[in-house]
């Protein structure tokens, strides 16, 4: 806002400022880069790796150290096949405490649908500011990962053994799906546990 003819006194510094004295505000809106998975960790101190990932371009890297997602899902929305381009999901849900990005919070972009904003504001879809890769969906208390990034080692085979670890307990919003997914395992109208179970052919099961 601009105050014509008015002499301010108070003439903010630029930015960065060239000082310590940073505003309260401002440390309080950035508290959340020195928490998990945005807290920048040494090898000690995040413990042993047990996965890694990474965006297209390279620019994003991170680690996990847990070796199973706490659940794994498809997620048939309409939000997540326009975000992922993908007819469906593939989420893997971690603890935050569980990921480390090599870089922190530098070089991620942040798009909070419910805001409509690309403010840091959870929850919110992270990815590269660079290529644009989707890293994952930050929820307030867990971040749902897309296995697709992670780097299995080995051979073919090999690597498909790894990804059991991943594989999806159960599919949601299976009402919106683009097309049948008919692999026997449970499906749900809306969220898992509280919508109607579905069978693969969208057909209400009896519950
Ligand atoms: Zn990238
Ligand atoms: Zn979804």
């Amino acid at each position: 806002m601009t105050e014509m003819g008015i002499t301010n006194t108070e003439i903010p510094l630029p930015s960065p400022a060239m000082t310590n004295n940073v505003p309260e505000n401002t440390l309080e809106h950035e508290e959340w880069k020195h928490r998990p998975p945005y807290h920048i960790q040494g090898e000690e101190e995040f413990g042993p790796v047990k996965w890694e990932g990474s965006c297209q371009c390279g620019k994003i890297t991170y680690a996990l150290k847990r070796e199973r997602p706490l659940n794994s899902k498809f997620c048939h929305c309409r939000g997540c096949q326009v975000m992922h381009g993908a007819p469906f999901q593939w989420a893997a849900i971690f603890h935050k405490h569980d990921i480390s990005f090599a870089r922190g919070s530098s070089g991620l972009a942040f798009f909070s649908s419910a805001q409509n904003s690309q403010q840091y504001e959870m929850p919110t879809k992270v990815s590269c500011d660079f290529c644009h890769t989707l890293i994952m969906d930050e929820g307030r208390n867990v971040c749902l990962l897309f296995p697709q990034l992670l780097r299995f080692k080995g051979s073919r085979d090999e690597q498909r053994k790894q990804l059991e670890a991943f594989k999806p307990s159960c599919h949601i919003f299976y009402e919106q799906r683009m097309f049948d997914v008919p692999d026997g395992t449970p499906k749900w109208s809306a969220m898992n546990d509280s919508s109607q179970l579905l069978d693969d052919f969208g057909q209400p099961v009896k519950q």
